[in-house]
């Protein structure tokens, strides 16, 4: 799996998927998760890869998740070099869900911790691209 291509896609292209890029614009990152065995799966898929089954249904990943690994990502892909050097987080929100997408630039590397909380948020790019990113998930503590 590409990983070093993820967060940076424009998912306007897998009409497949387009209702995530509806939900996107509505501030809202979704998953599917498979009706018939509970897989959930990022990014969506109308059928589910362990069973194969097409009866999925969308659901907001809400709250946060923990930082399971990351990787900097120095060359960005074809179309996104300017976006370099960027970082790759794959972050675990329970029940076997996993997403990978990019490091706000607002964290700093030499803060970044496995474990650390991190929440998905939309954001708008140039060019009506939109994607999403991940956030430290503090919220409003203070800082000391
Ligand atoms: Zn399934």
């Amino acid at each position: 799996m590409g990983i070093e291509h993820f967060g940076t896609v424009s998912f306007t292209s897998e009409t497949k998927a387009a209702g995530f890029v509806t939900f996107l614009e509505q501030g809202k990152v979704m998953a599917t998760r498979c009706r018939k065995c509970g897989a959930s799966c990022f990014p969506p898929k109308m059928d589910c890869p362990k069973c194969f089954s097409s009866d999925v249904e969308w659901f907001e990943i809400k709250g946060s998740g923990k930082l399971a690994t990351y990787t900097v990502v120095n060359y960005g892909p074809t179309g996104f070099e300017d976006d370099a050097p960027y970082i790759l987080a794959l972050v675990a929100f329970g029940d076997g869900l996993q997403v990978f997408g990019r490091l706000s630039r607002d964290i700093e590397e030499g803060d970044i911790k496995v474990g650390m909380e991190l929440s998905l948020v939309p954001i708008k790019l140039p060019k009506d691209r939109i994607a999403y990113e991940f956030q430290t998930a503090h919220g409003n503590t203070p800082h000391g």
